[in-house]
């Protein structure tokens, strides 16, 4: 609500920094609220081989179910979760969700497919992240090698002795690592590669004009070509007509996610997709 009315009012009379912390403050404080009170629920998006449109895995996707607000995307509230440091308890939640969710899915004879969980820089960074981890798996009992973190370029190669001494301990265990929204920032694929990291899923940006512009594919198809040159996988992300799917295809790109095959939908609708084995379109 004071997102609607907040901001045109106060602008007037207070500088546009103010206004904007007391926003930060106020999300903050509701997202406390939403971590003691559980108010987080993971949807799942499917991600396809493109040859088969076979299911072979899911990426979740976290949602915030307002009491006041409803549910709010994730693009709302993680900068503020970043900021603040309160990511690393929500992205704790979002890895033990994500297993016990794999769990169900195992009993349930549809735990043959792979989790996507996303990870923020400072996730990643934060102290005993690794032995958390670790910890989480055991209690759980999940076969690592059925998860696949997702971080960004820049959450990858800043720090990088770092990030790449997680990643190491990490891949010991058994978790893959996938570069998200690839393509976006200014990291070469040379200098990631030192990262053991299992691919690179490119970013939706230039997978929505790949059906007309002559340029998107070029860099669509030199990713791909390069990627595949260093034993990656590509995944495009937010493929969303039969034509984007067309390219994608005849340029050997892996896999896929997007509105053409599903949105991101709620855990009973996903384990009832992943049953069901094979996306119709
Ligand atoms: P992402 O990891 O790049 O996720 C892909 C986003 O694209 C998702 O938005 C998804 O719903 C959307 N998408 C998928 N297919 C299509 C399509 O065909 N068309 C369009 N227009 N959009 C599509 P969402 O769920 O709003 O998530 C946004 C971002 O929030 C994610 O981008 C990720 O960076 C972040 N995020 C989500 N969950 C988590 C989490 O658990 N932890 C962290 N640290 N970040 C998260
Ligand atoms: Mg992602
Ligand atoms: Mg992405
Ligand atoms: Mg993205």
């Amino acid at each position: 609500q004071a997102k609607e009315n907040g901001k045109n009012d106060f602008q007037i009379f207070m500088p546009y920094m103010l206004t904007r912390n007391l926003k930060k403050i106020e999300i903050e404080k509701s997202l406390r609220k939403a971590i003691e009170d559980d108010q987080f629920v993971l949807y799942y998006q499917p991600v396809v081989d493109l040859d088969t449109l076979q299911i072979t895995g899911v990426e979740a996707l976290l949602r915030w179910i307002s009491p006041q607000k409803g549910m709010i995307s994730p693009l709302d509230f993680i900068p503020v979760a970043e900021e603040s440091g309160l990511i690393v308890k929500i992205g704790e939640l979002v890895i033990e969700k994500a297993l016990k969710d794999i769990k169900v899915w195992e009993q349930k004879g549809a735990g043959n497919i792979s989790v996507s969980i996303n990870l923020s820089a400072r996730q990643l960074r934060a102290k005993h992240f690794e032995s958390k981890v670790l910890r989480l798996f055991e209690k759980y009992r999940i076969d690592p090698g059925k998860v696949i973190f997702e971080i960004t370029e820049s959450g990858a190669v800043e720090n990088f002795d770092i990030s790449l001494r997680i990643l190491s301990f990490l891949c010991q265990m058994g978790i893959k690592f996938l570069i998200d929204d690839f393509g976006t920032g200014y990291s070469s694929l040379i200098y990631l590669r030192r990262l053991p990291i299992g691919g690179v899923k490119i970013d939706r940006s230039f997978i929505s004009d790949i059906a007309y512009s002559k340029e998107s594919r070029s860099i669509v198809e030199g990713i791909i070509l390069m990627a595949h040159k260093l034993d990656l996988k590509v995944v495009a992300e937010g493929i969303e007509t039969k034509e984007e799917l067309d390219v994608l295809r005849q340029m050997g790109c892996d896999s896929g996610q997007g509105y053409l095959f599903s949105k991101p939908v709620p855990k009973d609708e996903i384990e009832k997709l992943i049953l069901q084995g094979r996306i119709l379109i």
